[in-house]
């Protein structure tokens, strides 16, 4: 905005204090990547025996950061410019009224939260987490129980304090959505699940359903390292800002505006363990590539929610990655990189093995069809907790009922039911849904990149994904946080969020593919 066709000018002096908060924004982002940075190389690098010392780092520069956040004078700061701009008030441009209201929406969170509850939630994660490790390994719910009590009551506690005007389960998800509210994503999952149930349905009585055995074929490490690698780079992913490694769960993890790390694991009989990882990471990776480094650590130069996130991954993965246009373009080089494998396999072979469907009762094994019902039990299971609807103690019984409704098996253990997961041991509890809020803003993405880019098939089938990530980049990446992800993704689709194009999405993949056709049967 020109300030010489507006007569309104806000005060002078708050200009300095507006460039004063922004630094001080961006000081406190370089604590934190410092801090991601440590965990970083605690995943990937760290000998056994530097752990203790570790902790004591992670511990050091996360109080650091937590001072920084909890900063008075920036409180002050931008509780001034905020009053400033009340009701419009001020020479303020959009960026910066809404790089002031994040800004001050944080910190207000941060100091709701009494000292006293901040420590404990940290001592009750970390002791929950290491419970959960041996739980999990012993399929032991009795040793756990108490933790997760614990945790949950804390969780609460939390919610109540930081966010006293919503609902505390609402109070959590904002942490990692901001803006969602539960009922909205209770009514969207509500939606969702029929076609999907549908689909399963349709999927499990296939008399021709996908194999993947074409895919289990050896692929030397070595080989896998170059040619993932490849296709992260061919895909858009900038290896001069980021790196590739290994780590036992794959990650993505920023460290700085210029440095990006990735992971994945290697499994030498199956080809996709290693691709899809790294297909999935770098979405993550080219989502944060295309933040405004010079916005790093201010709403403009951040992402806008964990679904947001996920729908960058989730796009790379399973749009693309399980597409024929891909596999046209992809197969060829697969065959020059692994002479000994997938030589007398088509690409649509290819590709229709990376269909199949079936229960597993293992979240993070789940095919695209059945993940979101694990996350819709998670959700409901963890929104009871919450709201004291379901006590810790009937968990276990209330997974296992709800699991064998939902998929038509039922759990042996509590290690393959409620102990499968790290989040709630580590107090990330609001976190599930974001996964299919992830899947289901990937699919409208797409389906408006399709009417964007008639030509995109062709794109991707000869190797061409810069329009696609230009899509990306303009629409999405550079858009930051300043707005709520809902309206973020309706503003990048010219389309409020809608379930339908995950739900046409999965079923005109999955349908053909187990020779269903693609609806539901009237
Ligand atoms: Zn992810």
């Amino acid at each position: 905005m020109t300030t010489s066709d507006h007569p309104r000018r806000s005060p002078p002096d708050l200009r300095p204090d507006y460039a004063a908060a922004a630094a001080h924004a961006q000081r406190t982002a370089v604590l934190a990547s410092v801090e991601a940075l440590l965990g970083w190389d605690e995943q990937t690098m760290l000998p056994q025996g530097g752990g203790a010392y570790r902790a004591d780092q992670v511990a050091a520069v996360a109080s650091l950061v937590h001072s920084a956040r909890t900063d008075p004078a920036q409180r002050d700061r931008l509780e001034r410019l905020a009053a400033s701009m009340e009701g419009g008030k001020g020479d303020w441009s959009d960026e910066q009224r809404a790089t002031v209201v994040r800004l001050l929406r944080d910190l207000h969170k941060q100091l709701r939260l009494p000292p006293r509850l901040v420590e404990e939630i940290a001592r009750a994660c970390i002791d929950g987490q290491q419970a959960w490790v041996d739980a999990r390994r012993h399929s032991d719910w009795k040793g756990f129980a108490p933790k997760l009590a614990r945790l949950v009551e804390l969780k609460r506690e939390q919610a109540t304090a930081q966010s006293p005007d919503l609902d505390p389960y609402d109070a959590l998800l904002d942490d990692y959505e901001p803006g969602a509210r539960s009922s909205d994503v209770s009514a969207l999952f509500d939606r969702l699940r029929p076609g999907i149930v549908a689909l399963l349905r349709a999927c499990r009585g296939s008399t021709c359903p996908p194999r993947d055995d074409l895919l289990k074929q050896h692929v030397p490490r070595s080989a896998q390292e170059r040619f993932v690698r490849m296709v992260a780079e061919r895909i858009g992913f900038d290896f001069t800002r980021g790196r590739l490694d290994s780590s036992e769960h794959p990650f993505c993890s920023t460290a700085g505006p210029h440095d990006c790390r990735l992971t994945t694991r290697w499994d030498e009989s199956y080809l996709p363990t290693a691709l899809f990882g790294v297909l999935h990471e770098a979405g993550h990776g080219l989502y944060e590539q295309g933040l405004r480094p010079d916005a790093f650590g201010l709403p403009r130069g951040e992402a806008a929610s964990l679904g947001v996130h996920e729908s960058q991954s989730r796009l790379w993965e399973n749009l693309v990655g399980r597409s024929l246009p891909f596999w046209e373009w992809c197969l060829p080089l697969a065959r020059k990189a692994f002479p000994a494998a997938f030589s007398d396999a088509s690409p649509e072979a290819v590709q229709r093995s990376m269909l199949v469907v079936g229960p597993s009762l293992i979240r993070v094994e789940a095919d695209e069809v059945t993940y979101n019902l694990h996350i819709m039990l998670r959700f409901d299971l963890e929104r009871a907790l919450i709201r004291g609807d379901l006590a810790v103690a009937d968990l276990p019984t209330a997974w296992d009922d709800r699991f064998e409704q939902d998929f038509g098996i039922r759990p042996g253990t509590a290690a393959e039911g409620v102990l499968q997961d790290i989040h709630w041991s580590g107090g990330l509890i609001g976190y599930f849904p974001t996964y299919t809020l992830g899947n289901v803003y990937s699919a409208q993405m797409m389906a408006a990149v399709e009417t964007d880019l008639p030509e995109l098939s062709t794109h991707i089938a000869t190797g061409q994904f810069a329009p696609l990530l230009h899509w990306l980049r303009e629409r999405v990446h550079a858009q930051g946080r300043l707005l709520d992800p809902g309206p973020l993704v309706t503003n990048a689709t010219g389309r409020p969020v809608s379930e339908r194009w995950l739900m046409e999405s999965l079923w005109n993949r999955y349908g053909p593919a187990h020779g269903v056709g693609t609806s539901p049967p009237a």
